[in-house]
């Protein structure tokens, strides 16, 4: 059921229940009013014939009852208890007041009856209970007496009923001035929970469960009128660096402003626009928005929706007069007649946006067949990784890490393999990144630290290998609390020397760089594990971030290393660089990729200090890699490569 749809039958609902309680009130306000001039009566009369205490009491009992009844219209939406349990009982107090039961002792059962009156109502009912009880023992008492009594109570009888009975009432009404109040904040609580399970708290915005449910809607709607719907999903560019550079209060003012300012350009002033309701726009999560556009006649409907929406960013995104680099990346699904499901239409608007991003942020993209196939292929991945975490479908290879100089291994790189038949020919740099997408990456580093580990300690246990293990893990982990704890772990249960073991994290990862992943790193680093920047040179490290950086090492990018010696060198200087960079911080360079010797000579003679490569080694089983490590002779190879390396050098030179 949509949001609206829900809103209408709760406010439906409170409409009944109002007209209802509306009734009731004029009843309730009746009797008190007559109720209030007996009680005013008798105080006059008391006070004319002298008896100035008990006049004095009426009165109070009446400007309390008065005050009661004031507040009550004012403040009061729900009536309190003249229920048939009340009438009842006070059926009965009228019973007993006028046979006075046996030898008079009428009065004693009206104190029972009236405690459980008050005792089985609340607050209010017990007032209202209480005043009727009075004004209508007043009646019989000192009215009607000569009438309707049967018996003759003494008058200091009477004035203690009617005294105690005015006790409790006043007990009772000041119970229920406080239950009113308690009520007042169970009420606002009540409006704030609506609220928070309908809308977005910053924003404003329809929140992501209740625009789910009115995406259906729409869609069902679209499928009885056959009528077009495009869904626009935005995503704000940059927008991590605003909350890593201005902080989280600046964040959410550019999501508040921003909400604010998509709903007031989807508010058309011409008809040049299509007409957009508040339910339309939704706040996803995050910087991820969303619009939908009913009753579209055709896509280019929703490119002009998508075009005005960019032109929000055209001249910067100004908040608070500070011009944030904020702009926005959109993605268009439109579906004819309603014929998608809520989640496959979201998801298509998703990779569509994901696609603009890829392509250079700040536009529109259009879902389209290529996007499909590109998300088969990631739904294909993550069926396969799923698959593989279910039956122990991984396995790891073992890449030597070799000293520059000396060409000894000092190290080896544990590499991921997945062998279910889905992942058949894809490797680590495509299925890695789906699984960071699909939360499955948490389990698989988990899975790679553990078998990592055992595989470290048996080449120490039996060979005494005693170099450096280096672990790739996602920059995902950074923003994990729990890893440095679960890496912890492993060391201990495998009995690792923390510093055999280094870290690798790719440097494209943009989440690398707020204040949590740095704690994160500082974490472990304590843990006394080394880190590394891996891919360094693809990604976003300003030169001078490093300093705040706890690393050990970069790794060269292959791409670098590949370049070298290539036409256009730009890119191959690039090595040269790294390797200074790196010298300035004190931090070791591995250069990876190597597949000629012109690299490793040049390699060995710029001083990278350790190097990676096919020249050197494919990645290995670790059988194979186990007899390598053994049969290692690093001095032949070291003399071998080494004469080499001068041919080369002269050669190069
Ligand atoms: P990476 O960490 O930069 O790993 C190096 C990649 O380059 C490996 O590919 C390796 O086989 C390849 N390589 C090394 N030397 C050469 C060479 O001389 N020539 C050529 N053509 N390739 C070379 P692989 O194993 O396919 O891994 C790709 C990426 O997947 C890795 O890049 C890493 O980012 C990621 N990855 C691999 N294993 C894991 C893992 O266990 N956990 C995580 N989180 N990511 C992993
Ligand atoms: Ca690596
Ligand atoms: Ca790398």
């Amino acid at each position: 059921m949509s949001q609206a749809d829900d809103q209408h039958r709760d406010s439906s609902h409170a409409e009944l229940i109002d007209v209802e309680i509306n009734k009731q009130r004029q009843v309730i306000y009746t009797l008190w009013f007559i109720f209030m001039s007996i009680l005013f009566g008798f105080s006059v009369l008391a006070l004319v014939e002298g008896r100035s205490n008990w006049g004095m009491v009426l009165l109070a009992s009446t400007v309390v009852c008065a005050v009661y009844l004031l507040h009550e219209r004012h403040f009061n939406k729900d009536v309190p208890g003249l229920t048939i349990p009340n009438l009842t009982l006070l059926l009965l107090v009228a019973v007993l007041t006028i046979t006075g039961a046996v030898e008079k002792t009428g009065p004693l059962f009206i104190y029972a009856i009236v405690i459980m009156g008050v005792l089985t109502n609340n607050f209010r009912g017990a007032a209202l209970f209480g005043a009727s009880t009075i004004g209508l023992l007043l009646l019989l008492l000192f009215v009607f007496d000569d009438m309707l009594l049967q018996v003759e109570y003494s008058q200091a009888m009477k004035t203690r009923l009617i005294y105690s009975m005015t006790v409790l009432l006043w007990v009772a009404l000041i119970g229920s001035y406080y239950q009113d109040e308690a009520q007042e904040v169970t009420h606002r609580l009540h409006q704030r929970v609506h609220r928070l399970a309908y809308f977005d708290s910053l924003t404003g915005l329809t929140n992501r469960s209740s625009f789910r449910r009115w995406l259906q809607r729409s869609l069902e709607r679209a499928q009885r009128d056959g009528s077009g719907l495009a869904l626009i999903y935005i995503d704000l560019d940059n927008f991590k660096q605003v909350n890593d550079r201005f902080g989280h209060s600046m964040g959410d003012r550019v999501l508040a402003t921003f909400g604010e300012r998509l709903s007031d350009c989807l508010r058309p002033t011409d008809n040049s626009l299509h007409m957009v309701s508040t339910e339309d726009i939704a706040r996803l999560a995050g910087d991820e928005f969303i619009v939908i556009l009913q009753d579209v006649s055709e896509p280019r409907v929703a490119e002009l929706v998508a075009r005005r929406i960019l032109a929000m960013f055209e001249n910067g995104f100004l908040v608070d007069d500070l011009n944030t680099s904020v702009t926005c990346s959109i993605g268009i699904a439109f579906v004819e007649a309603g014929q998608e499901s809520a989640e496959t239409l979201l998801n298509n608007a998703d990779a569509a946006m994901y696609k603009s991003k890829q392509k250079g942020k700040n536009r529109y993209e259009f879902f389209s067949e290529k996007i499909a196939a590109v998300m088969q292929e990631r739904h294909r991945i993550e069926a396969g990784l799923q698959d593989a975490l279910a039956s122990n479908g991984f396995n790891l290879v073992f890449m030597p890490i070799y000293e520059a100089n000396t060409l000894r291994i000092v190290g080896f790189e544990t590499l991921l393999r997945c062998e279910t038949p889905e992942l058949q020919g894809i490797g680590p740099d495509r299925f890695i990144p789906v699984a960071e997408t699909t939360g499955q990456i948490k389990r698989i580093d988990l899975w790679v630290l553990e078998n990592s580990m055992a595989a470290l300690r048996t080449l120490c246990a039996e060979q005494g290998f005693e170099g450096i293990m280096c672990v790739n893990i996602s920059a995902l982990e950074l923003q994990n609390g729990e890893f440095p704890a679960q890496v912890d772990y492993v060391l201990r249960k495998y009995g690792i020397r923390p510093a055999q073991v280094e870290l690798e994290l790719t440097e494209t990862s943009e989440a690398l760089y707020d204040q949590a992943s740095l704690s994160t790193l500082e974490e472990l680093k304590s843990l006394g594990v080394g880190l590394s920047l891996d891919d360094f040179g693809t990604g976003y490290t300003a030169f001078n971030q490093l300093v705040k950086f706890p690393v050990d090492c970069l790794k060269i990018d292959r791409s670098f290393v590949n370049s070298l010696f290539q036409q256009d060198n730009a890119k191959g200087q690039m090595v040269e660089i790294i390797k200074n960079l790196a010298g300035l911080y004190n931090l070791r360079v591995v250069a990876e990729g190597v597949e000629t010797r012109q690299q490793l000579a040049y390699l060995q003679q710029i001083g990278c200090n350790w190097l990676q490569g096919y020249l050197l080694s494919q990645p290995l089983s670790y059988q194979d890699f186990s007899d390598l490590l053994r049969e290692h002779t690093p001095l032949s190879h070291h003399a071998e490569a080494a004469s080499g390396l001068t041919r080369t050098i002269n050669a190069w030179r």
